[in-house]
């Protein structure tokens, strides 16, 4: 239901410090809500208690007062709004931890948030994100906190490449990494993310592919397929730091040191590792093998979340950020959720071949 004036709504917002009252009405309001009192109480200290144990091993006490009033305003927030928030593995701990109702890499994200009953999905993570939660949600309303929070890889390839490409290869399959905007993925054949790669690629039948836009992750690919990959030159520039000599020296400073590398780091690097999967298949890993001393080879925020799930692991941290996943935080979380900014639109006819592409790599299992 749509209120008719602004007072109706200002008049419903009217809890104590710090959160909203719940009025059902609001839930499709799409008008401004006025700002929340982001005061640290003795009461917001105890509607939070529970969720600063979730954070307690990874983030000191001092710091706490500064994210609750945040924390709880938007968890109340959400239910207003009937939204959910996805939250990236490279999203920081208060975050993943405090307000996120799906946390996981890209593509679990937005498969989660097509399965939830929610109206309006709040994306925790960049811009290609949001779009593929678009794609894959067309009848929600889908916010990014801060559209300028952009990618590398999506950003080194648009569609007039794709097509350049398919002129110079005529006939050759082109597969796209999730990390890639509506426009390229309504281009390509098929989508692939850092853990099917190479089923997708040998899915297709054919002996030479075009991969985009991950020159590294084409090269991943290629050491463990017969197929021919052509490889587009992009790169993410926080995997693309770490070198094969930067992992040597961490293991002779810490012995009996386990790593594990994303696939987007340089060749020379997957091969000094022990493991190389996607965020999802790195956390898995931890979790099942439970190694007593990891470097996880990727954004330091993932560290930091699995390190606060985690007992008996000893996480060695060299602290590569992503400045792009950085520009989500919690007062840009709030912002998004009061005033329904800003919502990611992409043209129908773009979003129907885009998600043709994603969900034929669902598709594949
Ligand atoms: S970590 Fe790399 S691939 Fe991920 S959003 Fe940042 S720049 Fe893009």
């Amino acid at each position: 239901m749509i209120l008719e004036t602004t007072e109706q709504a200002r008049s419903a917002d009217a809890g104590a410090p710090g959160s909203f009252a719940l009025d059902p009405r609001l839930r499709h309001y799409s008008t401004p809500l006025p700002r929340p009192d982001l005061t640290w109480t003795p009461q917001v200290e105890e509607a939070t208690r529970h969720l600063y144990e979730r954070v307690a091993k990874v983030m000191p006490p001092v710091e706490w007062p500064f994210h609750a009033p945040y924390v709880k305003a938007i968890n109340d927030l959400k239910k207003l709004r009937n939204a959910v928030i996805l939250a990236h593995n490279y999203q920081t701990p208060e975050i993943y931890n405090c307000v996120a109702d799906f946390v996981g890499d890209s593509l679990q994200l937005a498969k989660m948030a097509a399965a939830s009953e929610a109206d309006v999905i709040v994306q925790g993570g960049v811009h290609f994100m949001a779009e593929t939660s678009k794609i894959l949600n067309p009848s929600k309303t889908v916010l990014i906190p801060d559209s300028s929070a952009g990618c590398s890889l999506a950003e080194s390839i648009d569609a007039a490449d794709i097509r350049a490409l398919r002129a110079q290869y005529p006939g050759v399959p082109v597969v796209a990494y999730v990390n890639t905007s509506a426009d390229v993925k309504a281009e390509v054949d098929i989508c692939c993310t850092s853990s099917n790669a190479v089923k997708v690629v040998e899915s297709l039948g054919v002996d030479r592919v075009i991969m985009v836009p991950d020159r590294y992750l084409a090269q991943n690919v290629a050491a463990q397929t017969k197929v021919k990959i052509i490889a587009w030159h992009g790169a993410c520039e926080v995997h693309e730091r770490f070198t094969a000599e930067e992992i040597n020296a961490y293991r002779t400073d810490h012995p009996g040191l386990t790593v594990i590398a994303h696939p987007e780091c340089p060749r020379e690097v997957v091969e000094v590792s022990d493991f190389s999967g996607s965020t999802a298949a790195m956390i898995d890993y931890v979790r099942n093998r439970k190694p007593a001393r990891v470097l996880l080879v990727t954004e330091c925020s993932m560290s930091d979340n699995v390190a606060a799930e985690t007992t008996g692991t000893e996480f060695v941290r060299p602290c590569n950020f992503c400045p792009h996943m950085k520009r989500i935080t919690l007062p840009r979380i709030l912002d998004s959720l009061l005033d329904m900014r800003e919502e990611v639109v992409i043209d129908p006819a773009i979003a129907a071949r885009a998600r043709r592409s994603v969900q034929r790599m669902i598709d594949l299992g």
